[in-house]
């Protein structure tokens, strides 16, 4: 009878089988021979979930009767015994289908743990039977990420392209989020960007990321680039809020010196006083306080899009702000090519780019431009509005990217995707998982690295440039639309309120209308709403 067969199968696995702990430090092993030996003090501490497991299946063994019995009379006996399993399985690589570069691999995944529950009646029949796979041990994490990443790094390569990946569990475990997606460069948080108060940078951490930094061979002086907290605003003059500001700042500076990261990139704040260039000079002198404090850190100015009162979102800003700081070894720029084309600069043809290039060269100087991070816009060209699109389906369009990446004066600097990663149909529609969330896939940023990595010397006539640009263009169209129609809501509004209107407006929109007019391109639309 195939219940009988089950039963003792399962009473002889589990007296055959390795005691669970074993059955861990195999994994251990597994994870310890393809990982790196110099992250021997971040093994995985055998938690109390382990004995916890060892107990669950030593009574799961001997069979048992279940509360069924105290339960009710209506209740059938049930006899309920958990069996231990392992599973080994085989993981195929989804490695960027596009790419050409890479060859996705085969490979074989650690062994996972699972349990299995079956419920079984006073007949012996099975009534339930459930498997539940056990979390994963942080060795079989790291393995996971590293040796099988969604793609593979392309060694190299004369563009250094990745994404802002998450730091979550430690900066440690950047390096691996970074190595899983195939990216050659990456930014992260150093803590958590919408908190004031957080924990000092742990010494294991530093530890970890320092020898991951060696293993996975990325140059923290190059192509790592944090990004700064969302609620710093070094312009604010008030005193309170500058202490505040600067306090969580420079301990942001510290924390790059400590990780011998060099390069730190920051919004550089919006203008409360109603007084810009009295704002700014604010803001460089709390530069340059920071600067005197620390030694070596490079500190990064990113460009906005613009809007009422944020600075940075002209080059003039940024000109403007360089000019008042001391050391000028230690000033940047980190050009978004999402915010400045809301901002109105055009990155579209290529007559545009090199415009605006020609732009940053005269104004701010190439020299100062030391990231980028790329980004497609779902908001059209100096609509003022701060919405990163994936690669190809925004406003900017897949032959902006390929004058961005074809462009020699970015060949080595760090280039980070801050693009969605929800999943998408071809059709643009977001696509769900069984529970109704919205579906996430760091492959995305995996395919965009190698997608924009490939477009390096593409002919933009050929049948592949042509194909990837209709492709990915009508992929974004259902968002182009939804945000076209919500500008046209705004301008009905504003045609009706056109005093109310020109009130709101920021001072940055005359220049931006400016460089609108120049280039063609519609009007500025501050006033739209998310
Ligand atoms: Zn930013
Ligand atoms: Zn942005």
């Amino acid at each position: 009878m195939p219940r009988r067969k089950t039963v003792e199968e399962a009473s002889e696995e589990s007296e055959l089988s390795p005691p669970p702990v074993d059955l861990l430090d195999g994994v251990q092993a597994v994870a310890g021979a393809n990982g790196h030996a110099e992250d021997g003090d971040h093994r995985p501490k055998k938690k109390r979930r382990t004995k916890e497991t060892i107990s669950a299946v030593g009574a799961g063994t001997s069979l048992r009767h279940s509360e069924a019995v105290s339960s009710g009379p209506a209740k059938k006996l049930a006899i309920k015994r958990k069996v231990k399993a392992e599973v080994k399985e085989e993981v195929e690589i989804d490695a960027a289908t596009e790419d050409r570069k890479v060859t996705p691999k085969k490979r074989r995944a650690p062994k996972r743990q699972t349990e299995e529950e079956v419920q079984v009646d006073d007949d012996g029949e099975v009534v339930e039977k459930k498997v539940k796979v056990k979390r994963k041990s942080k060795a079989e994490k790291e393995h996971e990420l590293t040796e099988m990443p969604l793609a593979t790094r392309t060694v190299g390569h004369k563009l250094l392209i990745g994404a802002h990946v998450s730091a979550a569990g430690g900066v440690h475990q950047s390096i691996l989020n970074s190595v899983h997606i195939g990216a050659n460069a990456f930014a992260l948080f150093l803590k958590s960007q919408r908190k004031w108060d957080n924990p000092p940078l742990q010494d294991d951490h530093l530890t970890i990321f320092l020898s991951r930094c060696k293993t996975h061979t990325y140059d923290p002086n190059n192509h790592i680039v944090p990004h700064g907290s969302y609620l710093v605003n070094l312009a604010h003059t008030d005193k309170d809020r500058t202490k505040q500001a600067y306090d969580a700042f420079l301990d942001d500076l510290r924390r790059c010196e400590k990780l011998g990261i060099a390069l730190y990139n920051f919004h550089p704040g919006t203008d409360q006083c109603g007084d810009r260039p009295k704002a700014i000079a604010h803001l460089a002198s709390n530069i340059n306080r920071a600067h005197a404090e620390t030694s070596n850190v490079v500190t990064l100015l990113e460009t906005m899009t613009a809007g009422g009162n944020t600075i940075g979102c002209s080059f003039e800003d940024l000109r403007d702000i360089i000019a008042l700081v001391s050391r000028k070894d230690r000033v940047g720029v980190c050009l978004d090519t999402a915010h400045v084309f809301t901002a109105g600069y055009d990155l579209r043809s290529p007559a545009a780019f090199q415009q605006a290039m020609e732009s940053l060269e005269d104004v701010v100087g190439f020299k100062y431009l030391r990231a980028l991070h790329l980004n497609d816009s779902k908001a059209p060209i100096g609509s003022n509005k701060d919405l990163h699109a994936n690669i190809g389906t925004g406003f900017l369009g897949l032959r902006a990217f390929h004058n961005v990446v074809n462009e020699p004066r970015f060949a080595g600097l760090p280039l980070v995707l801050e693009t969605p990663i929800e999943v998408r149909d071809d059709n643009g529609v977001l696509v769900k998982d069984e529970k109704g969330k919205e579906k996430e896939d760091k492959g995305i940023w995996a395919r965009e690295i190698k997608l924009l990595e490939n477009l390096v010397g593409m002919d933009v006539q050929s049948k592949e440039f042509l194909d990837l640009e209709r492709t990915l263009a009508r992929k974004g169209e259902p968002e182009r639309k939804r945000l076209e129609e919500q500008i046209e809501r705004v301008r009905e509004k504003a045609a009706t309120k056109s005093k109310t209107v020109r009130k709101g407006k920021g001072k940055n929109d005359v220049k931006v209308q400016d460089r609108i007019a120049s280039s063609g391109a519609e009007s500025s639309l501050s006033e739209l709403d998310e």
